[in-house]
């Protein structure tokens, strides 16, 4: 049993961010209240990965990794193709001794496996409390939810990309800018495509990754529970209205039009995709917040709600989750009495090193959507994923005990 710092922390939002957060600080001590606007836990969504950075922080939680390796895909590497499905590159995963583990899955799924961790030690986790406004004093900071107020010493938004606190640490409302791009996403039973000449490839020996890359298109498809279940998402240009919801329905007309002249294996998959899982997500951009810290310093944005990330960085969940393990040790070596210390350390040992993540999303749909497609056999480097070790050998617990002292020297107070 951790000793009790007597620090209370408030988390809004249930997500990756909210949820590891809330975990982080109890294992450092911390009491936390966690609201969440969703009145149920459903299994939402479908592929989410979290790289060897993220690993590193559901290992440390007892029994979560053995739940994972049940439903996460198990792969050695990713196979990538030309649209016209020619194959280009396969390549492997940096080896587990490396970096560490990562793990791919439904994301409803991992959610639930990563909720009902939550509180089993001990989150009070209260669901359906919409948070409709923040506040701070030089005291104590607090939400109100339904009507009602909750006060804590801090308060953690982990409200996803439609923050409601970014309100508070901005000062003013900041509007979703469009990327040009949207994405189509599934996940549904293997059954059909094991069964078709052209798609069984990604259905036998277990599991399968494979990319195909156009000319500023590209399609992921993946197998999981050795083959089973089966996902893929399209990265397209897209010039529609922002929609930043995971439910918007997308038609399969509309992507097989997106898709025309491809390699038939990929309008196979395309069609065998039962119509009412396709959802078509419009990718919005937001510049870089000048801060994720309110004026009293007793606020943090954290996850999506501090950062979005494009899909391509293949990073935001695992990032998210790095903020909690940040904060909870930034808190526990602050104290009760210098919690707002502590929320500017988080602030300053993680802003630099999430730019630098973001920016990878940029640059590799760059390179994936502006390849010389016709030599590309020839020039596999110039689309292999690059993910070293800055990125996901990072230990975001250990970093931040090693970097605090030093980081709250170096603050302009
Ligand atoms: C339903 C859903 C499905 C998703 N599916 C995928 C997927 O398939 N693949 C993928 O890569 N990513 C998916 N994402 C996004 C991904 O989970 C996040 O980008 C990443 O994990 C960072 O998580 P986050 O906790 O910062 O934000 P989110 O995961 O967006 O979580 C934010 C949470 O805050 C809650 N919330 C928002 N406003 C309020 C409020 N005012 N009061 C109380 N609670 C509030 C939301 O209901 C949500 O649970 C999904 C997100 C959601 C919410």
């Amino acid at each position: 049993m951790v000793e009790s710092t007597g620090i209370e922390v408030i988390a809004v939002g249930a997500g990756f961010a909210g949820l590891t957060a809330a975990i982080e600080c109890v294992r450092h001590g911390h009491k936390v209240t966690l609201l969440e606007s969703f009145p149920d836990v459903k299994a939402l969504g479908d592929i989410i990965s979290f790289g060897a950075n993220a690993g590193r922080i559901f290992k440390r939680w007892d029994g979560v990794e053995e739940k994972l390796d049940r439903i996460c895909l198990n792969t050695k590497g990713i196979n990538f193709k030309t649209y016209l499905g020619e194959d280009v590159y396969y390549q492997e995963w940096t080896p587990e001794e490396t970096f560490g583990k990562p793990f791919n899955g439904h994301r409803g799924e991992i959610h639930e496996i990563v909720y009902e961790y939550a509180q089993k030690v001990g989150v009070n986790i209260i669901l359906g409390h919409r948070v409709t406004d923040y506040f701070e004093t030089e005291t104590e900071a607090g939400v109100i939810a339904n009507g009602q107020r909750f006060t804590a010493d801090v308060v953690f938004a982990a409200d996803g990309v439609r923050s409601k606190g970014r309100q508070i640490v901005l000062g003013y409302d900041d509007k979703p800018k469009s990327s040009g791009y949207a994405i189509f996403r599934t996940w549904f039973p293997s059954d059909k495509l094991a069964n078709n000449p052209l798609t069984k490839f990604m259905c036998e020996n277990g599991d399968n990754h494979c990319a195909w890359l156009g000319p500023d298109i590209h399609f992921i498809a993946a197998t999981i529970k050795g083959g089973k279940d089966f996902s893929w998402v399209c990265t397209h240009k897209d010039e529609a209205d922002i929609e930043e919801s995971w439910q918007t329905p997308g038609k399969i007309e509309d992507a097989l039009k997106v898709l025309e002249g491809w390699d038939p294996a990929v309008l196979e998959i395309v069609k065998a995709t039962p119509p009412e899982s396709l959802v078509d997500w419009k990718l919005v951009y937001r510049d870089p917040l000048p801060t994720w810290v309110s004026p009293k310093s007793r606020i943090a944005l954290i996850g999506d709600a501090a950062h979005p990330f494009l899909p391509t960085s293949i990073q935001g969940a695992s990032q998210a989750m790095e903020d909690g393990a940040t904060l909870a040790v930034c808190l526990e070596l602050a104290g009760k009495s210098d919690v707002a210390l502590a929320i500017l350390a988080y602030e300053k040992i993680r802003y630099q090193r999430v730019l630098m993540t973001q920016k990878t999303g940029e640059s590799t749909r760059e390179k994936w959507h502006k390849a010389d497609f016709a030599n590309l056999k020839e020039k596999p480097d110039t689309i292999k994923l690059q993910r070293g070790e800055w990125m996901l050998g990072h230990d975001a617990e250990k970093h931040a005990y090693e970097v605090y002292a030093e980081t709250i020297a170096s603050l302009d107070r």
